[in-house]
C-alpha cells in the first residue's frame, strides 16, 4: 500500500475543505509536504467545496470567503499555480456526474464499514446521518480517480478511506473493463502540532497560530501558553516532554531543542526566556511566508481558480468521457 514517492514522477492529487485562513499546522503537516511534492511530480490540489456540504450544508455563508483566505494561505505557503492544478470541486462539474455513476455500483455496506464514518456520526450528532455524509469517501475516491492520479498523500487516519477508493475501482474495472487507475496511498507523518492551549492545534478550539497573524500577535499567544506545571520558580527544573512550547520549538527551533531540552531540566533556563526563544524562532520560521501573503493581490484568486478548473476539467471530462463509454452511455 505504502510507496516512494521519491523516484518516478507521479501524479499526485490531494486537497483540502475551505476552512478560511490557514494555520501553523496546516503549514507543517499539508502545505509544507504539498510544496515539496511539486518538486518532479504532477501535482492537483482541489479545495473540496462540496464535501464541505457534507458536515456544514446548513452554513454555507463562508464559503466564498474560506476559500479564497484558504487559497492565499496556500500560495503563500509555496504552492505554485505555475506548477499545480489549483482549483474548486464544485467548478468541475464533472465530478458531481462520475460521483452519481459510481454511486450505482458502491454497495451501502462498504460505506458504512469506513471506520471513519460511525466515528464521525458519534462526534458530530444525528444531524450529519445525510446521504450526501455517507457517500464521502467515494466523492473523495471520485476526486482521485477523474484526475488519474496514480499517489494520494494521507495521514493514517485516512488509509481506509484509500482502500475503499482502491475497492471501488476494482469492482468497477471488473464490470465495466480496465478504465480507472488504482490510486496509491503514501503515507505522511503529520507533526504533532500543539495549539497554544496545549491541545491539537485546530480552528475549533480557538488555539491558533495563524499564517495571516503579524509578529506581535503571535509572539502574544506563545507568551500565554502553559507549561510544565511543576515549573513554577525560574529555576525549578522541568520537563520539556509535557511542554507544549517545547514542541513548537521542536517545529520551528531545531537546532537549539538539545539545548532548550537539557537546560528545562537543569533549571538553568526559565519559561519566559524560552517562550521569547520560542516566538523569535516562530517569527523567523513564518516570515517569508508572510511576507509572500501580503504581497498577494487577492483578486488574482481567481483567475488562478478559473485557470485552475479550465486544466482541471481537461483532464476530468476525458475520464468521464471514458467512464460514460465502459458503462455504454455514450
Ligand atoms: S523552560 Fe521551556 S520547555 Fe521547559 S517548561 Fe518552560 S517553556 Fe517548557
Amino acid at each position: 500500500m505504502e510507496q516512494n514517492i521519491v523516484g518516478a514522477p507521479s501524479r499526485i492529487m490531494s486537497g483540502g475543505r475551505p476552512t478560511g485562513r490557514q494555520h501553523l499546522g496546516h503549514l507543517v503537516g499539508v502545505l509544507l509536504p504539498w510544496a515539496q511534492l511539486q518538486e518532479g511530480n504532477e501535482t492537483f490540489f482541489e479545495v473540496a467545496d462540496l464535501h464541505a456540504l457534507t458536515t456544514a450544508y446548513d452554513r454555507t455563508e463562508r464559503i466564498p470567503a474560506d476559500i479564497r483566505e484558504m487559497v492565499i494561505d496556500w500560495l503563500a505557503a509555496g504552492i505554485d499555480p505555475q506548477r499545480s492544478t489549483i482549483y474548486v470541486q464544485s467548478h468541475v462539474p464533472e465530478i458531481s456526474e462520475m460521483h452519481l455513476l459510481l454511486s450505482m455500483i458502491v454497495p451501502v455496506a462498504w460505506l458504512q464499514r469506513v471506520p471513519t464514518y460511525k466515528d464521525q456520526i458519534v462526534a458530530l450528532g444525528g444531524e450529519i446521518a445525510t446521504y450526501g455524509f455517507l457517500g464521502y469517501p467515494l466523492m473523495q475516491l471520485v476526486d482521485i480517480a477523474i484526475m488519474r492520479a496514480t499517489t494520494v498523500p494521507v495521514g493514517k487516519d485516512q488509509l481506509s478511506h484509500v482502500e475503499f477508493g482502491r475497492e471501488v475501482v476494482r469492482r468497477f474495472n471488473h464490470l465495466y473493463g480496465p478504465t480507472l487507475v488504482e490510486p496509491q496511498a503514501t503515507i505522511s507523518e503529520f507533526p504533532d502540532v500543539p495549539g497554544t492551549d496545549g491541545r491539537k492545534m485546530s480552528k475549533s478550539y480557538g488555539n491558533t497560530i495563524d499564517l495571516a497573524d503579524d509578529e506581535p500577535t503571535t509572539t502574544k499567544r506563545i507568551r500565554s501558553m502553559l507549561t510544565d506545571p511543576q515549573k513554577v520558580r525560574r529555576n525549578d527544573p522541568g520537563r520539556p516532554e509535557i511542554c507544549p512550547v517545547f514542541k513548537l520549538h521542536k517545529i520551528v527551533n531545531v537546532p537549539r531543542v538539545p539545548a532548550i531540552e537539557a537546560e528545562c531540566r537543569t533549571g538553568a533556563l526559565g519559561c519566559v526566556d524560552c517562550k521569547s526563544q520560542c516566538a523569535g524562532a516562530m517569527e523567523h520560521f513564518l516570515r517569508p511566508i508572510r511576507e509572500r501573503r501580503s504581497a498577494i493581490d487577492p483578486n488574482v484568486v481567481d483567475t488562478i481558480l478559473a485557470d485552475g478548473a479550465f486544466r482541471a476539467r481537461e483532464v476530468a471530462s476525458a475520464t468521464l468521457a471514458d467512464v460514460k463509454s465502459a458503462m455504454h452511455l455514450s
